[in-house]
């Protein structure tokens, strides 16, 4: 299946080719830890995830690398204003490094509940000054940037494809920037690779004084030493473009001599309200609050996924009902499966159930492939599950094979929390028992089926979109 990603870059979709045959390495932009992160957050780390699942779906040994940024980031993106993490250090009366833990634990913890499979390294920015310094050097070194006064630019005339990521021309810019912010700058447009002020909490020495870097060098330093100077896929959300990642092939690139990145490959926002989720605008949700709702994790993730990454996604609570309702199918088909593959006659695999099963891998595969088509990838599988449940009469070797179709598929996309063998099977025959108790209008033997799963120490729930969940029951460990 010819794998093609949308690149950023060259605004096209693209045949993917790795640098090295059958290994693929990624750098993400992670977050700046001054806060809880919120779901538009993870919107963007988990098209990161699912690319990365996909990858090795398809036998690629991946790499991945995802920065955490606890320094540097100011208010305005840009070199202007106060220090993100720094700022909220002061509101809390707290070391900046108090924040940036705390918040990154919270990063952790949510995406450890959205089952992101974590990156090989999260790299702090605040422990990686000493190779910012080196490129700093040798970008001075190469005429790209200068220094005044303990800050160091990079001269952005000096890089000629200074706009190809994000369209962007140096003239545009410049009739858009205020004039006369800042004298040292040879252009207006020159970016902070340096900075010094003296108020800042965080201050290093370095060949021009003491003073911080700036945000953009953190990722062009931590990717080239965990990467190497070139290598397959960068990732972000779409604000990242620009400045970040302009800013980003503008240092890599005059640093190494070498291309910076193949594919990039950028996430629309997730719109709350048909606004940008956003800290500064506050109109956020974190995946706690959600839980704390009542939404399970795994229909977070689903809700989050389950849409294109190209298009905005706007997020609603009937979204994530619906969300609710799509892994309740998947689970119930599951249960049933998980019945059958121990209660169904011996048999052989029919051809039809085998090319029932290609049909779907090759189908999965295959909208993957096409730049991530989240929504025909999710279409096939349910069309799986329905063909699945309409299968009577399979035997045990179907069942398990339609099972392991079904755990395949969710090894890209993650979403069935409770594994079949989490579930005993008896409790699972027993809620088969009910399921028929309940179609027979049995309500007595309906009852004690679902009394005796309550001894057991499990709870059956009946869903809305038909069939049941069965969860452990709280008090029982
Ligand atoms: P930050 O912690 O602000 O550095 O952001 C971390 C990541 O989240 C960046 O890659 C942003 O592009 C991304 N991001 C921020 N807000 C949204 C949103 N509403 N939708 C999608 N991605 C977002
Ligand atoms: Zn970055």
């Amino acid at each position: 299946m010819t794998l093609q990603f949308y690149n950023t870059l060259t605004r096209q979709k693209e045949i993917f080719k790795p640098i090295e045959p059958g290994k693929v390495k990624i750098y993400s932009c992670g977050p700046t830890v001054y806060s809880h992160p919120h779901i538009g957050n993870f919107r963007s780390f988990l098209v990161a995830d699912l690319l990365k699942r996909f990858l090795v779906f398809k036998g690629f040994k991946v790499t991945h690398i995802m920065n955490i940024t606890d320094v540097g980031h100011l208010i305005d993106d840009a070199d202007e204003g106060a220090d993100k993490l720094e700022e909220q250090a002061k509101k809390q009366k707290k070391e900046p490094l108090e924040i940036a833990k705390f918040y990154a634990d919270s990063f952790f913890a949510a995406s450890k509940l959205l089952n992101i499979i974590p990156a090989d390294r999260y790299p702090k920015a605040t422990e990686h000054i000493d190779e910012m310094i080196e490129m700093v050097k040798i970008l001075i070194d190469k005429s790209y940037a200068y220094a005044v006064n303990g800050n160091v630019y990079y001269d952005v005339t000096k890089f000629k494809n200074y706009g190809q990521l994000s369209g962007n021309t140096i003239e545009d810019l410049n009739a858009g920037a205020r004039i006369g912010i800042n004298p040292e700058k040879k252009n207006p447009q020159d970016f902070a690779l340096w900075k010094h002020d003296e108020k800042h909490l965080q201050q290093w020495a370095s060949p021009w004084g003491k003073g911080f870097p700036g945000w953009h060098i953190e990722c062009s330093a931590m990717s080239s030493k965990y990467l190497g100077d070139e290598f397959d896929i960068h990732t972000g959300g779409e604000d990242n473009i620009f400045p970040h990642h302009e800013c980003e092939i503008a240092q890599s690139e005059a640093a190494s001599g070498k291309k910076f990145v193949h594919y990039w490959l950028h996430a629309r926002f997730l719109l709350f309200d048909g606004e940008k989720m956003s800290k500064s605008k506050g109109n956020l949700y974190t995946i706690d609050e959600l839980i704390e709702k009542g939404f399970r994790k795994n229909a977070v993730r689903y809700a989050l996924i389950s849409s294109h990454y190209k298009q905005n996604y706007n997020f609603t609570f009937d979204g994530l009902r619906a969300a609710e309702q799509a892994i309740d199918k998947i689970q119930q088909c599951v249960f049933r499966l998980t019945d059958l593959a121990g209660n169904a006659p011996q048999g052989e695999i029919s051809e039809q159930s085998q090319s029932l099963v290609n049909t779907c891998l090759a189908d999965f595969d295959e909208a993957l492939s096409d730049d991530l088509n989240i929504s025909k990838a999710l279409a096939v599988l349910f069309d799986f599950i329905r063909e699945a449940n309409k299968a009577d009469g399979i035997n045990i070797a179907e069942a398990k094979l339609f099972l392991k179709t079904i755990e395949k598929i969710d090894s890209v996309l993650g979403i069935l929390e409770t594994k079949k063998e989490d579930v005993p099977e008896e409790i699972i025959a027993l809620a088969e028992k009910r399921k028929q108790a309940r179609a027979d209008k049995d309500w007595a033997r309906a009852d004690s089926a679902r009394d005796e799963i309550a001894a057991k120490g499990w709870i059956l729930e009946d869903i809305p979109a038909g069939g049941y969940r069965i969860k452990r029951r709280e008090d029982t460990p």
